[in-house]
């Protein structure tokens, strides 16, 4: 059997248990073979019963010597006991309910145990503990993540019989860099990463696995990066950002100045800018982008500026619209819900020059959408989408500049990896007269009072939000949250104000709708759940209260807050939140005592660990299912100049003995970054 083959082709794996496997990620032999443990079971180091600590998991090994005997304690539980003895001591094996378990165990034959130790004064019994036959030493066990209806061991057989099913084992990584770095082949790291000989031989084996999906995720970052910088791009030679700073309403900070004076001189030349723009919320970013876009449309040529909303790319073309209101540049809207005849017409007129930017969310990066003369691509909030999709906009013929402006701050190693040779402007100044967000923190027997400052905002023509988090998982539950928060307040305490509401499940037409209303200032107040989070820009809203703000993480928080201050009015947001929990008191404190949405970073990754971080998929990278970017740092290093050293040898890995390398890079970035 292929390991490409399906589970279902598995022996042991039906319908429903492919629908469990598959709720683990896992489709085929190969998704089941590098499904690794979470952890192991060590069976190898057996306690004598007496020197077993109470209530710790331990291995012991012992002769069951009597029947097990049954207690009924009362209805519905039945306790199943039976004395096992190493030959020097002797302990219960105390079963719940479990008969079936219970009367396995055979008198006279020795078994390997594996539990917990209970017990009171001298009495000591082991409960539902694991056991097999004693046969040879025992061994480490592996214990898989676990799915409802799906546990550790059934996997573990599974596993097993995946090995059994006779694919053949062809390794990614070329035999020198096997030899050159002491990795053991893959067969041997697999059988023991699940099943492992000895803790020496785990180790190596977790050294290799690491090695080889950091050096594909090495390989394949390389590739994109090549491929944009490769070749040359339009220069834009004649720097007009002048004009367009002095027609803005405001005057433009330090930092958005410097920020615009680097992206002339990047994109005067030939070799394609590649810059990250990062600012914290508000430090406004849209401005540099339109120096820029400006500049561009003035030397006759095209700009695209990608958002990954809807909501945001709508703001972003009508906030550009107003900015270019007394030039010639014209935009294109091109979204999801476009639409077919609009888009035609914008399409065309992109094909043909006549539109200088156009402005959309990932509907810009379809094939059928072609230029005249691309020379900028813009890419706003730029984590929240993929790296795949982050190339194909600079892809679009011409190889144009780019620019990503995105608010999260990315720890130093990452934005290494994710970047590479990523130019940076940093926005670390916040527009003049911008005053600082109070934020508080309050139980829900203040929330009538919050609710009524908002009030008193309302009434004197202020706007506000509420936000709700995500109730439950599914979205249909999230969706009657917010509907029925936004039901009580507009009959209730709100009656009388105009109320909107905005979720992620309304249609396009409806959001735009809402939108609109809120931000010309008709809707008074917007019930919201986090759609807002990104980029949404209506200064006059100053008051914003955030309902079981514990639900939410702290950079999260901070973004949402970003959505008022925004003004020159002083702004209020209020965190209502009943959680008990200390670490969570002490994470919303810190949102009430600094703005700064570094140090808010920070403090988000010392508190929650950078698992978290990495695991919420926030950098768009492929998934890793072993290596940890962040502590695998030596390996980084190490996979680095593997990958730097190989593609210098074969720069697209074309030679015939790379067809497994290849293959396995294509196939941990889904075939988007393809490596020929
Ligand atoms: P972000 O960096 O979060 O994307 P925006 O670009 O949306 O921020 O800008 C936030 C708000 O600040 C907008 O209303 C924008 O018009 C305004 N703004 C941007 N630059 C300045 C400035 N130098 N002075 C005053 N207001 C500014
Ligand atoms: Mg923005």
């Amino acid at each position: 059997m292929e390991f490409n083959s399906s589970i279902k082709y598995l022996k042991g794996v039906g319908e429903k248990r492919a629908a469990m496997l598959a709720k683990l990620g896992i489709r085929t032999l190969w998704d089941l073979l590098t499904f690794y443990p979470r952890t192991y079971e060590d069976w190898s180091k057996i306690v004598a019963i007496k020197d077993a600590p109470m209530n710790e998991t331990v291995c012991i090994k012992a002769f069951a010597g009597s029947r097990c005997r049954e207690h009924m304690i009362r209805k519905g539980m039945t306790l199943y006991k039976t004395e096992v003895s190493d030959g020097e001591s002797l302990i219960d094996i105390t079963f719940f309910n479990n008969k079936y378990a219970a009367e396995k165990i055979e008198v006279g034959k020795e078994y390997l145990f594996f539990g917990k130790i209970t017990g009171k004064g001298y009495y000591r019994s082991m409960l539902s503990p694991e056991f097999e036959e004693f046969t040879d030493c025992g061994r480490m066990r592996p214990i898989y993540p676990q799915t409802a209806g799906l546990n550790s061991r059934a996997i573990e057989k599974l596993v097993r019989s995946a090995f059994e099913a006779g694919g053949k084992f062809v390794d990614p990584l070329p035999e020198d860099i096997r030899n050159r770095y002491c990795l053991m082949g893959v067969e041997d790291a697999l059988r023991n990463i699940h099943f492992p000989q000895s803790e020496d031989m785990l180790s190596e084996a977790r050294r290799r696995l690491i090695f080889e999906e950091l050096f594909l995720l090495e390989l394949g970052l390389m590739r994109l990066r090549t491929k944009s910088r490769r070749s040359t791009s339009v220069p834009v030679e004649k720097d007009f950002t002048e004009e367009f700073i002095a027609s803005l309403p405001f005057e433009l900070t330090g930092a958005q100045k410097r920020a615009i004076a680097q992206g002339v001189e990047d994109m005067q030349s030939s070799v394609p800018m590649n810059r990250l723009l990062q600012g914290d919320v508000g430090s406004g970013k849209t401005a540099v982008s339109a120096a820029l876009i400006y500049n561009c449309a003035r030397n006759g040529m095209q700009s695209a500026l990608m958002a990954p909303t809807e909501v945001l790319a709508i703001q972003h073309y009508k906030t550009l619209t107003k900015m270019f209101e007394n030039t010639d540049i014209s935009i294109g809207l091109l979204t999801g819900s476009t639409p077919a005849s609009e888009k035609k017409k914008i399409k065309a007129a992109l094909k043909s020059g006549e539109i200088q930017l156009a402005v959309g969310t990932h509907a810009l990066i379809q094939k059928d959408v072609e230029f005249d003369r691309l020379a900028l691509a813009v890419t706003d909030e730029q984590h929240r989408f993929g790296v795949n999709q982050r190339g194909s906009l600079s892809s679009k013929g011409g190889n144009p500049h780019t620019l990503v402006m995105s608010a999260t701050p990315i720890p130093r190693t990452l934005a290494l990896i994710i970047y590479g040779d990523l130019d940076l402007s940093i926005l670390d100044e916040m527009p003049k007269g911008r005053q600082k967000i109070e934020t508080f923190l309050v139980n829900s027997e203040l929330r009538e009072r919050a609710y009524g400052y908002i009030k008193k905002h309302l009434c004197s023509g202020m706007q506000g939000y509420i936000v709700c988090p995500l109730v439950a998982e599914s979205d249909a539950l999230e969706l009657t949250a917010a509907d029925e928060l936004y039901k009580n307040l507009a009959d209730g305490f709100f009656k009388g104000f105009k109320v909107g509401l905005l979720h992620g499940k309304m249609k396009p037409a409806d959001k735009k709708a809402v939108m609109d209303s809120f931000a010309s200032g008709e809707t008074q107040l917007l019930v919201s759940t986090t759609v807002i989070e990104v980029g949404i820009d209506v200064p006059n809203a100053v008051i914003m209260v955030i309902e079981n703000a514990e639900r939410f993480g702290l950079s999260q928080l901070h973004q949402l807050r970003g959505r008022i201050g925004r003004g020159t009015e002083k702004s209020t947001c209020i965190m209502i939140s009943d959680a008990q929990n200390e670490e969570t008191l002490e994470r919303l404190k810190i949102l009430a005592s600094t703005t700064d949405g570094f140090k808010i970073a920070d403090e988000d990754l010392r508190l929650r660990g950078p698992g978290d971080f990495f695991g919420s998929r926030q950098h768009g990278l492929p998934e890793m299912k072993i290596a940890d970017m962040m502590t695998d740092g030596e390996a980084l290093r190490e996979t680095q100049a593997a990958a730097t050293e190989l593609l210098k040898k074969s720069p697209a890995l074309s030679d015939e003995a790379y067809a497994p390398l290849r293959e396995a890079v294509n196939r941990l970035f889904s075939g988007g970054v393809s490596m020929n």
